[in-house]
């Protein structure tokens, strides 16, 4: 497949300036001979355009693939291959599919990751003198598709381009299907993160250079076709001057970008690849703009996937994710805004504050937000629309859409205007209300116009003079057929002549066998059938002349006032792209007053005070599904943390008790609140925090080649090596993939660690009930547990967290739950019985502080304190190996017996 192809070696060097695509098969050699007839020779010169693309070939009413393309789409669209008329002995592989299909089949192509050149007749066949002409008039790639079915409504589509300029990694991304452009600079390191967080569709690199040389995943095993271009379309000046062209620009400073030549760079290879492949206006794009990574929260992949944000884990339902809980959006628009914000809150407290008093508006004001609801409704996906209408691939139909979809925006306009907050006025004057794009498509378009301008009937009576007379001499056809009809039957006296059309003759005179004598001269006979005959006189020919005429005027009429009507509309892209832009904020702003107005959010309150302070948070995901699925009732619970006395919590509890649950709520309702929506609690005062990790969960990454307890490991040295004093982390569990000590080890160090130099506020869930102690040896450190209770031999879960630690994990009562047999159950029962006598004392040895540092050890045979000690005070260089014997024999009887029998010497005593 295209996206898996490793890049240099099947490099094409024919492609159009500039462009070195990663080809999909080595395409040339089955075309290599000069083709016998016009029409390959035709084929084979336009392929040389598009070496690596899959050709649609438009003939007739087909589009044909041929050579390795037919073996390729065949496959991948499962349609018949056959072949065509034998090229110098050889014939040649061909499929097609149905012109009026077209789209579908791309679809279904880009979706495997090859690149379409769809190849149009550009001249009327039956004009042509010889050999129809034809062009590649569209290219479709993964990164560049805006047709509608090509995409997803509630995501967005991005192509990036990445090149390393000056030490940095210059990246730029646009979704051709909105507008949206943006560029920015990333440590070396970071890019291909950058790249799987964006999701991005096509990724273009220079085809030269060392680019992700040191990674190989990333050729091979991206999740985004690659793309190579070659490295001149990366040049700064070059860029630099086609962004100013095209945005017309005097310079690039206003972008933000005069420090990044990397971005220009990144971002002026997406333009020139946008156009050779668009070859349209491209009016709809904004002009890219710097970012920085820092300017939003940063939540990494890892994270986006433990808290289920926009994925569940472990395939379950898209309901139970963050997203799944919060889209009550109403427009695709605000859908893909909440993604955005979700995935990149912001960090900008003046910003979180303007976006919550616009819900908190929208949330007290029940009829408005109704309202507004309802409007919103009624609008369809302007940006993908006008998207559409600038690249010249929206049909009528798209254009009404767009035009109708203007409508409501008068009533969204003044019902903003009333309301007291600024940003929801400050949304009404960013929307306008573009009566004259609306007027001019929804008074030029028919309400019900084809999706082909073809079938005629799309513009309205009245609209152009020329177009009104034309279809007037369509119209009266009929009429004058019978008033012709009646004056050759006076003229000839033949009262059964009857004057028709078809489709093959065009229009006729019909005259009985029986009447034939009655012909008039003038009468020139066209056909004979068994009892009539048929004529035509010069005048039918001339009248039919002047209606077919008047037909193929029509649609060229119709084409070309379809065409003014959306040159009309692309040229105010700008007025129609911003319209959109506050549509989809009020789209999401709206969404979270409904969100907390059914399920009882509560506004947060930012402090700069570095705490953490939820009374009764809950988690949106588990109480929503409590909820609809009757399951247990949510249990509220409070957090606390500082960035002094209450940094890091340390919360043991049983298995199951919901620990976890705990744990990320807390990050979601951060999250939520950094989106600038209203929180599941009764109470929050939270500070902006820069970055959320989490290590939770075991995951394998085996494709990387890195273990459960690699990956658990390359986590926490993530962290620990990146967070800041305004972090947010929270871990569950660390150091289970390993020996117990060995563990129990890490954890304790780095809990000291981040107490120590990190200083994020840290929750930390465990079963090693040894790390508790950290709590009297560090002062942020606090413990928390959550509660149980016992019932006989049952536990109960009470899912309430409290201060204090546990004195259990219960895990034998859960591993009872879920059915392990009784007999494994008892031995364990006798097994943890045996191993509690020992556990204080792998604690003290860690407590100590000894400078030897930890030692393994079995868990269930804890090596006696006083022995270790007296092993780090031997002096060997002073022993002989006699006492050395002795000190041995000395060690395994107290072993043996307990330290407390043995009435042997000590190391010391004996040196
Ligand atoms: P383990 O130590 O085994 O990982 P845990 O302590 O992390 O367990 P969770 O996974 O958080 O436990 O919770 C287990 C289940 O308990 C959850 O799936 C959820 O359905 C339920 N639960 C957790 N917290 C609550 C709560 N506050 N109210 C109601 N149900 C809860």
């Amino acid at each position: 497949m295209a996206a898996r192809v490793r890049g240099s070696d099947l490099l094409d060097r024919t492609g159009s300036p500039g462009l070195r695509y990663n080809r999909i098969r080595p395409l040339q050699t089955m075309v290599s001979q000069q083709p016998s007839t016009p029409l390959m020779r035709q084929y084979q010169a336009i392929k040389k355009q598009s070496p690596n693309c899959l050709l649609m070939f438009r003939l007739g009413d087909f589009y044909e693939l041929f050579y390795e393309d037919a073996i390729v789409a065949s496959r991948d669209l499962e349609i018949t291959l056959t072949s065509r008329n034998k090229e110098k002995g050889q014939p040649i592989p061909m499929c097609g599919v149905p012109a009026h299909t077209l789209d579908g089949y791309i679809a279904k192509l880009i979706a495997k990751g090859h690149r379409v050149a769809v190849c149009d007749q550009v001249e009327d066949a039956r004009k042509a003198k010889k050999l129809v002409r034809r062009e590649v008039t569209r290219i479709v790639t993964p990164g560049t598709a805006s047709d509608l079915n090509l995409l997803q409504p509630g995501e967005n589509n991005y192509l990036a381009a990445i090149v390393e300029k000056q030490e940095q990694m210059g990246l730029a991304y646009v979704d051709i299907s909105t507008g949206e452009f943006r560029m920015s600079e990333v440590p070396r390191g970071e890019a291909e993160k950058f790249l799987e967080h964006l999701s991005a569709r096509e990724v273009l690199v220079p085809s030269a250079g060392p680019l992700f040389a040191d990674s190989e995943a990333s050729a091979t095993d991206a999740p985004y076709l690659r793309t190579e271009l070659d490295p001149w379309v990366f040049d700064v000046d070059y860029t630099q001057r086609i962004l100013r062209d095209h945005f017309g620009l005097h310079s690039l400073d206003g972008l933000g970008a005069s420090q990044h030549p990397g971005a220009v760079a990144a971002a002026g290879a997406i333009l020139h690849y946008l156009r050779d492949t668009q070859r349209t206006s491209l009016e709809h794009l904004e002009p890219p703009t710097y970012f920085r990574r820092q300017d939003h929260m940063v939540l990494d992949l890892v994270t986006v996937r433990n808290l289920e944000l926009i994925e569940p884990l472990f395939g379950g339902r898209a309901q139970s994710t963050l997203l799944g809980v919060i889209d009550q959006t109403e427009t695709a628009m605000g859908k893909r805004l909440l993604r955005q914000w979700l995935l990149r809150p912001s960090v900008d407290g003046g910003e979180i504050g303007s976006r919550l008093d616009g819900v908190e508006d929208l949330f007290e004001q029940t009829i408005s937000r109704a309202e507004i609801g309802r409007e919103l409704s009624r609008i369809q996906d302007i940006e993908r629309l006008l998207a559409k209408v600038t690249l010249g691939s929206a049909n009528p139909r798209e254009l009404l859409a767009l035009g109708s979809s203007l409508r409501p925006l008068p009533i969204l306009r003044a019902l903003l205007a009333q309301c007291d907050s600024s940003r929801l006025r400050e949304l009404s004057e960013r929307i306008d209300e573009l009566a004259d794009v609306r007027e001019r498509v929804v008074n030029t378009l028919a309400d019900e116009p084809p999706a082909l301008v073809s079938a005629g009937g799309v513009i309205r009576e009245g609209i152009d003079p020329d177009l009104d007379e034309l279809r007037g001499i369509r119209k009266n056809s009929r009429a004058y057929i019978a008033r012709m009809e009646g004056r050759e039957r006076e003229r000839t006296g033949i009262q059964s002549l009857k004057v028709r059309f078809n489709n093959v003759f065009g229009f006729y005179i019909e005259v009985s066998k029986a009447n034939l004598s009655l012909v008039p001269d003038d009468y020139d006979r066209k056909q004979t059938l068994v009892n009539a005959e048929r004529f035509i006189t010069p005048e039918l020919k001339e009248y039919e002349q002047k209606v077919l005429e008047a037909e193929e005027r029509i649609l060229e009429r119709e084409q070309a006032l379809v065409e003014e009507v959306r040159a009309d509309v692309a040229a105010q892209a700008k007025r129609i792209r911003a319209t959109a832009t506050a549509v989809a904020e009020l789209d999401v702003l709206r969404c979270f007053a409904q969100v907390a107005a059914e399920h009882g959010y509560v506004r947060p309150q930012l402090n700069s005070g570095h705490e953490i302070q939820i009374e009764s948070g809950r988690h949106p995901v588990v109480e929503r599904l409590a909820e609809t699925e009757q399951a247990e009732r949510f249990i509220p619970n409070d957090v606390y943390l500082n960035s002094d006395d209450h940094l890091l919590a340390i919360i043991t509890g049983p298995n199951m008790g919901g620990k976890s649950t705990y744990l990320r709520q807390t990050a979601l309702i951060v999250i939520l609140a950094q989106m600038g929506s209203f929180v599941p609690a009764s109470r929050a005062s939270l500070p902006v925090v820069d970055r959320i990790f989490t290590r939770i969960g075991a995951s394998d990454n085996l494709a990387m080649g890195r273990s459960t307890f690699m990956m658990e490991m390359t986590e926490a040295a993530e962290i620990l090596n990146t967070a800041t004093s305004s972090s947010l982390i929270l871990l569950d569990e660390i150091g289970r993939g390993t020996a117990t000590f060995d563990g129990l080890a890490i954890a304790w160090a780095v809990v000291e660690f981040i107490h120590g130099r990190t200083r994020a506020k840290t929750l930390f869930a465990t079963h090693y009930h040894e790390l508790t102690e950290l709590a009297d040896l560090l002062a942020g450190v606090v413990n928390l547990h959550v509660s149980v209770k016992e019932a006989g031999d049952r536990v109960v879960f009470l899912r309430k967290v409290a201060p204090g630690k546990a004195d259990r994990s219960y895990g034998i009562e859960v591993a009872r739950l879920a059915g392990l047999p009784d007999g494994v159950i008892e031995r364990a029962r006798s097994v943890l019985a045996r191993h509690e006598q020992g556990e204080q004392t792998v604690s003290q040895e860690l407590s100590s502080d000894s400078p030897g540092g930890p030692v393994q050890v079995s868990i269930f045979t804890p090596t006696e304190p006083g022995i270790a000690e007296e092993l780090k005070s031997l002096n060997l260089d002073e022993m002989r190996p006699i006492e050395a014997l002795a000190l041995l024999e000395h060690w395994k009887q107290r072993l043996r017996d307990g330290p407390k029998q043995s009435g042997a010497a000590t190391p010391a005593d004996r040196r």
